[in-house]
Parts: structure tokens; C-alpha cells; sequence
């Protein structure tokens, strides 16, 4: 007899980017420079007193969200990554078994873990074949069963995003009985006018949750900031279910110094997409088929060649992020790095 769930025994890890002294990590779509200095030393500042707890209501950094995307503080909560959120949707949303979680596949490698953890059941859509969500498939596969839909835009790995007309489309086929969670973590990086921006949507649609995070913008992934806005009883649960005092006061402190600095860290978002441009021209022109990326990476989808590819760019010093017989994901980073990657790829043969 088992002291462990034995439905756990199953659950996929969480893979992390690997980490290589000495190599160039393209792994994980981080931003390859540290936060400003006036933000490292608002978070020196707030570890001064890492002896107290944090504020449990998030309250200065939720006003701050509040002010900047002009909806009420009771429509926002703040979470230990927006990782952490996608948890806590399945939480707030499925109780039995039976009750299902759907998202795109192939999208972010949390949400079936989460629906795991959640001891809920994942429906999977397959993307397009140009790499895209499959909306008006997502929407015809919705059961009575269903709870919760992720919507990933720009999708995690694929870099597609999905255009405002179209989720309009898909909101109004799912109907308000569903939870929809758009997560944007890569908003950011959108330069495309026709993508969706969730946030415009949430007056009309109560049933829609967007997902925001400091983790890439922002350049706080290693203090675990992400954010939820929805609907206020939505938001209510969210908070209701987060483990208490999960948003340290470091986190906190060095989100709303990143708030205050977000003309300069927006800014270099711009070099990022104007990399983004260069890097996917050059893997075109090098005969690698790449789909149009509205991130702060690329996909190149190379099914069987995929783990041999990623060999390949380790060998010269550049981590990768292969998916085993789908696709490598490559983060867009600063023009050094992005020229190494470059020259590993020009020189892959498999
Ligand atoms: N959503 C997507 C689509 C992501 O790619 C990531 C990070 N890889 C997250 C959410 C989680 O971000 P965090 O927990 O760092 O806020």
C-alpha cells in the first residue's frame, strides 16, 4: 500500500533549460542581461527585512498592476510565477476526475502537469499544421465536461499567435460556462496589430482570465512574479487557493521597481524583436522551415532531428531546447549569442 496518490507515479517532471557552465543558454527564453540597478537595489532593500513576512495581500504591487492596466485591484492576482496560476486555475475550476482541462499540443509543458497535479483529465488539440492554435477545433471539442481551456498566445514553443478576430470567435463558440485562460506570457514581444490582447476582452467575457508574468520582459524569472486578470470572483478564488505568502517581499519589492523601470525594459524588447527578424530571416536562407514568431523565440520544427540538432548546437557551446521527435525552441538573445546559435545551425548537417 502506497503513501503516494498512485496516479502521480505517472507525472511528467517539469524539464527545466539546461545549464552548462561556460555555454551560451538559448534554453529557457530568458532575457540574457540582469535587471536594472535601481531595481537590484530595491531588491537588496526588501531582503533587508527577509526576517518579516511578506505582505500577504500582495496589495502594493497589485495596486501598481491595477493603475497600469487600468482595471480594479479586485481583478488581479498576483502568483508565484504564472506557472503557479496555471495550478491554481485547475484548482479553482476542477473537482472530480472526469472534469477536463484543454489546451493546444503541442503548447507550455505545465499545463499537463498541472491538470495532473490537478487530478483532472487533459484534452489535447493539435496545433495546425502551420503551427497555429486549431480555435474552431478547440471550441467543437468542448464536452460538458470541460472546465478550463489554456490558450497560449504566442504559443510556447511554436512562437504563433492567435489573432483578436479569431478569439472573439472562439469565446463566443465556448460560451460562458467555460473558464478560458489566455496566457500571454510573451505579450511583450507582440508586434503584430491583429494578435489578441486579452486584457481588452475581460469587460465583455467574465468567463476569460488572462496570465501575465516578470519572468520575461521584466527580467525577474528567477523571483517568480506572474499575475492573473479576470473576472473579480474569479480572481477571488485564485487568491483563495495560492499557499500563503508565496509572493516573497523581495519578489514583490523588485516587480513594482521593474513597474517603474518599464519605458527602459520595454525598450529593449524592441532590440529583441528586431533580433527575432534577423535570426529567423538567416535560418530561412539557410533552407530551415520557421514559423512566424511573434515571441521571444523561434521553433524549428525537425521532428527525428530534433534531440541531434540540439547535440549539434551543445557541441559548440550553445544550449538548445530540443522537444524529443517534434521541434527545437531557440531564444532570441542579444547579437553575440544569437550569432553563435547561427553558426551552429549553419553548420548542422543531420
Ligand atoms: N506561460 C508560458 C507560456 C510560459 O512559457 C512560461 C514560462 N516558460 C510561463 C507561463 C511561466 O512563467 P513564470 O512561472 O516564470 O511566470
Amino acid at each position: 500500500m502506497s503513501l503516494i496518490r498512485a496516479d502521480l507515479e505517472s507525472l511528467p517532471a517539469y524539464v527545466p533549460g539546461r545549464a552548462v557552465p561556460g555555454a551560451i543558454k538559448l534554453a529557457s527564453n530568458e532575457v540574457p542581461l540582469p535587471p536594472p540597478p535601481a531595481v537590484l537595489a530595491a531588491i537588496a532593500e526588501a531582503a533587508a527585512n527577509a526576517n518579516r513576512y511578506p505582505d500577504l495581500a500582495v496589495s502594493a504591487l497589485t495596486a501598481r498592476l491595477a493603475d497600469a492596466l487600468g482595471v480594479a485591484a479586485e481583478r488581479i492576482a498576483v502568483g508565484c510565477g504564472s506557472v503557479s496560476l496555471c495550478q491554481q486555475l485547475v484548482q479553482i475550476t476542477c473537482r472530480e476526475t472526469s472534469d477536463e482541462v484543454m489546451f493546444a499540443w503541442r503548447s507550455f509543458e505545465a499545463y499537463p502537469i498541472v491538470t495532473q497535479i490537478g487530478a483532472a483529465t487533459a484534452r489535447t488539440v493539435p496545433l495546425t499544421s502551420d503551427f497555429r492554435h486549431d480555435l474552431d477545433a478547440m471550441a467543437a471539442a468542448v464536452t460538458p465536461n470541460t472546465r478550463l481551456i489554456f490558450v497560449c498566445s504566442p504559443n510556447n514553443p511554436t512562437g504563433t499567435a492567435v489573432t483578436r478576430a479569431e478569439f472573439e470567435r472562439f469565446l463566443a463558440a465556448v460560451g460562458p460556462d467555460v473558464l478560458v485562460a489566455l496566457d500571454e506570457a510573451y505579450h511583450e514581444y507582440v508586434t503584430d496589430p491583429d494578435v489578441v490582447d486579452g486584457t481588452t476582452l475581460l469587460d465583455a467575457h467574465p468567463n476569460l482570465v488572462v496570465l501575465r508574468t516578470f519572468s520575461k520582459a521584466y527580467r525577474l524569472a528567477g523571483l517568480r512574479v506572474g499575475y492573473a486578470v479576470g473576472a473579480p470572483d474569479v480572481v477571488l478564488a485564485l487568491r483563495k487557493v495560492c499557499s500563503p505568502f508565496s509572493v516573497s517581499s523581495v519578489a514583490q519589492a523588485g516587480a513594482i521597481a521593474a513597474l517603474d523601470h518599464a519605458a527602459e525594459l520595454l525598450a529593449s524588447c524592441a532590440e529583441v524583436v528586431s533580433e527575432r527578424t534577423r535570426v529567423r530571416d538567416a535560418l530561412l536562407t539557410a533552407g530551415y522551415t520557421v514559423p512566424p514568431t511573434q515571441a521571444n523565440f523561434v521553433w524549428l520544427p525537425l521532428g527525428e532531428r530534433s534531440t541531434a540538432f540540439a547535440t549539434h548546437c551543445l557541441e559548440r557551446k550553445v544550449i538548445v531546447r530540443p522537444f524529443a521527435a517534434d521541434g527545437v525552441r531557440v531564444t532570441v538573445s542579444t547579437p553575440e549569442e544569437n550569432d553563435a546559435f547561427l553558426d551552429a545551425a549553419a553548420s548542422f548537417a543531420g
